[in-house]
């Protein structure tokens, strides 16, 4: 169960990782192009507007220099004219006036009102011929700008420029609304400061975009500034994208992990679980004969899946499922204590019958099984003596060491120990050496072609050889035939098993079996047997 929570948790885990590492790495990117990009269009709004400051001021000065050039630089009508000309020719320039030595202003066409004090540039003799001031007086955020030109004698021309001349696109919607735009002169004089965020004070606070650009020409400088958070919004219809993109990917890694890893494993574990629970596994008994008596030498336990429905399930159907999953260990000790109840009896009548179970290799790697063996066995009316363990050579071992000690552990209680389908598998005879086994059962691929294939009986000969010389004893498996009986008669192997004797057989059948070859014991008989052995056993 636990194994399976583990499973489930672990492919939850995998699916939310897959899911969430593309958010976390598309957030991330967008993230990064956000604030790239809005940093890109911050510079070129601050590039656009010293480009058009420079402009108009570069405007204003050639004409007041053309001015100065013409000699037009009083207040007399016809230099007024020539104001007038001059304001008609640039667009941005709105009034063109003189100023004299302590800032007054002697005449200003177009003749109007000027409302706002004039912050003109201080005069100072290395002042330079141009000058840049401002009026006090904010439209919308923008003043009116002053380019002053000196003429002599402390007078200087003056030029008004426009708002109009530097209000010009904001920049692109998702920046609109939050940026600061602040346009100043060298001293820190404000020319225009548009924005949303006007309200705020100062700018450099961690969380905000800052882009600065500076005028090659004049002592200006543009600083757009905008949160953050305002660039997020290029890329906020993305991140939903994206969200809803891997969201979407999670539940399907979520759904497809958990239909591998839960749904179908479930179904088929809940059942197996619910069938080892309620006792569905069950021993199916093969006689082992003796071929040269004909008499029952013992058997080989097979496990059954005896279903509700009546059918019987044979290993080759679960036997991979119940030892990877690890519930053979269960399921093995429920089918020696049956043996206990099912041919207790017969075989404590019967000393020298022999009880061969099956063994996988997870068997030997530790020494559970000792102690299984010992609980089980060590409190029933069948004696270690009478136990086979069989260990198949068709799986490796993964611990020699380990498998060697659990071997003679159980030898060292009167357990054999057989290796089963000899000459198939990994071990070899290196095996029967260096695990110290008791028996070999060879396998029914070699019996089957016993007769036919000259080779075959030169290796049932090698191995029967092999068996006297290291005093194993030896089964044949998967008899079938007379002829296979009486080839192995020659070849001296007395042992074996098949369907010519019997298949594996429920325990009523088995026992019938047993009790009729051993001269037929009646059912009555043995009843009291058993009384009597119940007796001797308290
Ligand atoms: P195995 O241990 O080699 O068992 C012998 C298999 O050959 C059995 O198949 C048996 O029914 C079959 N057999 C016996 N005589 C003949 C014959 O004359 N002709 C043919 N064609 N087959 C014959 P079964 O019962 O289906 O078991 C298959 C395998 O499942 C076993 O091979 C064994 O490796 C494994 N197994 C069975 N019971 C258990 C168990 O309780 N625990 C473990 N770990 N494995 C088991
Ligand atoms: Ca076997
Ligand atoms: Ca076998």
């Amino acid at each position: 169960m636990s194994h399976r929570y583990t499973l489930f948790f672990r492919t939850l885990l995998i699916a939310l990782a897959l899911a969430l590492a593309p958010l976390v790495a598309a957030n991330y990117v967008l993230n990064n192009y956000a604030v790239t990009q809005a940093q890109a269009e911050m510079t070129a709004i601050a590039e656009r507007y010293v480009l058009r400051a420079e402009k108009a001021i570069g405007d204003a000065v050639s004409i007041l220099q053309n001015l100065h050039q013409g000699g037009t630089v009083t207040c007399a009508p016809v230099d007024r004219t020539a104001f007038h000309a001059g304001v008609v020719s640039a667009p941005f320039v709105q009034m063109i006036g003189v100023v004299n030595a302590s800032g007054v202003l002697m005449c200003n066409v177009p003749e109007m009102p000027t409302s706002g004090e004039a912050i003109l540039p201080v005069l100072k003799s290395d002042a330079p011929l141009v000058g840049i001031g401002m009026r006090d007086r904010a439209f919308e955020g923008t003043r009116v700008a002053l380019v002053s030109w000196r003429i002599g004698k402390g007078n200087r021309l003056l030029a008004e420029i426009s708002p109009v001349a530097i209000s010009i696109d904001p920049g692109p919607d998702y920046l609109r609304a939050h940026r600061l735009v602040e346009l100043q002169l060298g001293d820190g004089v404000v020319w225009l400061r548009s924005g949303e965020t006007a309200q705020r004070d100062g700018h450099g606070e961690s969380d905000e975009l800052i882009a600065e650009v500076q005028s090659t020409k004049y002592p200006m400088i543009a600083v757009v500034t905008a949160p953050a958070s305002a660039a997020d919004n290029l890329v906020r219809d993305l991140k939903v994208v994206a969200a809803i993109a891997c969201v979407g990917f999670a539940v399907l890694f979520v759904a497809v992990g958990v239909w591998f890893s839960w749904r179908p494993e479930s179904e088929a574990e809940d059942e197996f679980v619910q069938a080892i629970r309620k006792g569905e596994f069950v021993p199916y008994y093969q006689p082992v004969m003796d071929i040269e008596t004909g008499r029952l030498r013992g058997c080989e336990v097979l496990m059954r899946w005896a279903r509700p429905d009546g059918s019987v399930i044979s290993p080759g159907a679960f036997m991979t499922f119940a030892e990877t999953s690890g519930h053979i260990f269960e399921m093995t000790r429920q089918i020696m204590r049956k043996t206990c109840e099912e041919v207790g009896d017969l075989y404590y009548e019967n000393p020298e019958f022999k009880l061969s179970v099956n063994l996988f290799a997870g068997h030997f790697e530790d020494r559970q099984v000792i102690e299984d063996i010992q609980q089980i066995y060590g409190q029933s009316k069948i004696a270690f003596q009478q136990i086979v363990m069989e260990v198949t050579e068709r799986q490796p071992l993964s611990d020699m060491e380990t498998a060697r000690k659990i071997i003679a552990e159980m030898q060292a209680i009167g357990v054999r120990v057989a290796l089963d389908d000899v000459g198939t598998g990994h071990g070899g005879f290196a095996y029967l050496q260096k695990l110290g086994i008791d028996i070999i059962k060879i396998d029914k691929m070699f019996i089957d072609s016993l007769g036919t294939d000259d080779n075959s009986t030169t290796i049932v000969d090698t191995m029967v050889e092999l068996a006297d010389n290291l005093g194993m004893g030896i089964i044949a498996e998967g008899v079938e035939t007379i002829e296979q009986i009486e080839r192995l008669r020659e070849l001296g192997v007395s042992a074996a098993q098949g369907y010519i004797f019997a298949p594996p057989l429920p325990a009523k059948l088995f026992i019938d079996l047993a009790q009729a070859l051993s001269g037929g014991r009646g059912e009555g008989e043995g009843e009291s047997d058993m009384i009597a052995d119940d007796a001797q056993v308290a």
